[in-house]
């Protein structure tokens, strides 16, 4: 089957445990924390991230990772910072990717030392950085691909190989991708994290993470999870569902939008660079071509040549905002959001300009976003 093909089925179809009451065509919301301990199995309760609506959500995402199992949280961080705490402790060190996800790093560089966790930075891009800065204690490969916001391209295999020849564990983020662009899994990574606010979510409206694995470090972050709590309510699980169950037709859209997009900014005579992994002349296409059998992503960025203030603040249909993946098209301005903590200098060697926008393609009419695009233009 060519990738993506079951995906449609799964997306709807893996995990649902029905309704055999009414027999409904969908899985109800299971609001219960409150479950009879005699019961069959273990007893379930919503931080034990075992209920019926977190399991269908875990099951489906599962499914879409080529995973074993996973853990549905109540955010991307929840899930990213989990992880860590799952497989790092006192005295161990850990290998990051340099262009990640402003929160992320963040919360890496303020909890980790707390905790007497060293780390390395190192450039994504060239894979034999990471094997460079292995140290007798280090523990973990950390890696983000396409990152944010210059879309910049990580060999996921050339790590994957890496670290199973230093008996490392890796951790992906996967959000920009999507399960329906690219499963880390497949390409030797053993933890796939999301932010399920962004694609999985799809539409603006709530706030989750994912951590998808082998079923043995899947119970090993389970072990930490419990503690942590970061579990998600039955409401928004149902909610997730419900979203996932688009995810392949949304996603596919938005690739196709932007890299329509991305092909008409290149012809702009008031843009700039233009940051879209599906561009021939993106140095990570060819890599990203390997690594992203469904498409290149709904994420790009691009410089506009002039006042970008002045440029956001004449669009009408593309709106202003923070985050990204929904099905409505969202713009920002890195400099002024996501990397507004960073000196000049950091920004300027990760070429974030005060000129850079980044762009979170919907699934509109392409026609009408380049309309709104070439009026705030002109
Ligand atoms: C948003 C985001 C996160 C954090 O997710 P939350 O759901 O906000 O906690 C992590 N990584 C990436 C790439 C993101 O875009």
């Amino acid at each position: 089957m060519a990738h993506g093909s079951s995906k449609l089925t799964q997306s709807v179809h893996a995990g649902s445990p029905g309704d055999s009451l009414h027999k409904g065509t969908v899985n109800p919301i299971f609001p219960a924390s409150a479950y009879d301990y005699e019961g069959p199995g273990e007893t379930q309760y919503p931080r034990y991230f075992n209920t019926p609506n977190q399991r269908a959500v875990a099951q489906k995402m599962a499914a879409l990772e080529n995973g074993e199992d996973a853990l549905v949280f109540s955010s991307g961080l929840a899930a990213i910072m989990t992880s860590f705490f799952a497989f790092l402790k006192q005295g161990d060190h850990a290998v990051l990717q340099n262009d990640l996800y402003g929160g992320t790093f963040n919360a890496v560089a303020v909890e980790f030392p707390k905790f007497g966790i060293d780390f390395t930075l190192v450039d994504g891009t060239k894979p034999e950085a990471f094997e460079q800065a292995i140290q007798p204690n280090t523990k973990l490969i950390y890696i983000e691909t396409p990152s944010n916001p210059t879309l910049t391209i990580t060999d996921i295999k050339a790590v994957g190989a890496i670290a199973k020849k230093h008996n490392l564990i890796t951790i992906i983020d996967n959000t920009f991708a999507s399960p329906v662009n690219q499963n880390p899994i497949d390409l030797g990574i053993d933890v796939v994290t999301h932010s399920g606010t962004k694609y999985i979510g799809g539409h603006s409206d709530l706030c989750c993470g994912v951590a998808v694995a082998s079923a043995a470090h899947t119970k090993q972050i389970w072990n930490s999870a419990f503690h942590f709590g970061g579990s998600l309510d039955a409401h928004t699980c149902w909610m997730v569902e419900r979203s996932l169950k688009t995810i392949v037709l949304r996603v596919r859209q938005q690739n196709e939008n932007a890299l329509k997009l991305a092909q008409w900014l290149k012809t702009h005579k008031k843009i700039g660079k233009v940051y879209y992994p599906g561009l021939p002349d993106h140095p990570g296409h060819t890599i990203a071509k390997a690594q992203m059998p469904g498409g290149f992503g709904g994420m790009l960025s691009f410089e506009v040549l002039g006042d970008p203030h002045g440029f956001m603040n004449r669009l009408k249909l593309i709106k202003r905002a923070l985050s990204l993946g929904g099905v409505e098209s969202t713009i920002c301005s890195p400099v002024k959001t996501s990397h507004a903590k960073m000196s000049a200098e950091e920004r300027a060697r990760i070429n974030v300009t005060d000129n850079l926008v980044r762009f979170s393609v919907g699934i509109e009419e392409v026609e009408d976003l380049i309309q709104d695009l070439e009026q705030a233009l002109s």
